[in-house]
């Protein structure tokens, strides 16, 4: 129940004046291969399981992805490689997620984004992810008693998230790399290459080497 009100709550969000401008514009003009699909437009809250054993942490959801399905990491190239891998490793019970009535599902496992608006060139600045780091927080918290692992697609994910876990976490602060696992209380945090284009398009992120990460958090998480 209290997810359910905290995404209520995020979803009709409007404190950061440039994301709220973009989500809405992007949603207002679409793209034309969307023309015919409504936009969600508005902030991401979470979604998948309520208890997860593992959770999956972006920054930020993408303008014609996330934006567009009201599902984090869904509807965009990204989404589509980490989706297969999850459904290939069992983490999905399907391989694609093309728009918010597809059926979809996870299993244990959560999706949250750090910033829960889509950024201009999918960066937010500095200022907008602390505006947006209260929401990040709290849905931690509400999902931390359950969770054994938190995989963060990115350095920018990771930076994020480690904020958000604050004082748990070992001083010095472990550098983000692929396959990095950063013990913060009963949760192991693993580091993982964001499916990004330009890590899939030029080989620094491979199928095996994603499927690999998933894996060893099914073991991490014991599911
Ligand atoms: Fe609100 Fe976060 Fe969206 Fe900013 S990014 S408008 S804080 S939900």
């Amino acid at each position: 129940a209290e997810l359910a009100e905290l995404e209520a709550r995020v979803s009709v969000c409007r404190a950061c004046d440039r994301l709220v401008e973009w989500r809405e514009e992007v949603a207002h003009s679409k793209r034309a291969s969307f023309a015919d699909q409504p936009y969600w437009g508005r902030p991401i809250p979470g979604w998948g399981a309520a208890e997860p054993r593992i959770v999956i942490a972006g920054l930020a959801p993408a303008a014609n992805g996330g934006n567009r399905t009201g599902r984090v990491f869904t509807g965009d190239r990204s989404g589509d490689w980490l989706f297969a891998a999850l459904h290939r490793v069992g983490l999905a019970n399907q391989p694609t997620s093309t728009h918010a009535g597809d059926g979809l599902m996870l299993h244990a496992t959560r999706m949250i984004a750090a910033v829960r608006c889509a950024p201009p060139a999918n960066k937010p600045t500095p200022v907008e992810r602390d505006t947006c780091a209260p929401w990040f927080r709290r849905e931690l918290e509400l999902v931390l008693p359950t969770t054994r692992v938190i995989i963060c697609l990115g350095k920018f994910g990771y930076d994020a998230l480690l904020t958000a876990l604050g004082s748990a976490v070992p001083k010095p602060r472990p550098k983000f790399g692929h396959g990095v696992e950063v013990p913060v209380g009963q949760v192991t945090v693993l580091g993982c290459f964001h499916p990004s284009q330009q890590n899939t398009f030029t080989g620094k992120l491979t199928e095996p080497m994603l499927d690999a990460i998933l894996r060893r958090a099914r073991e991490l998480a014991n599911v």
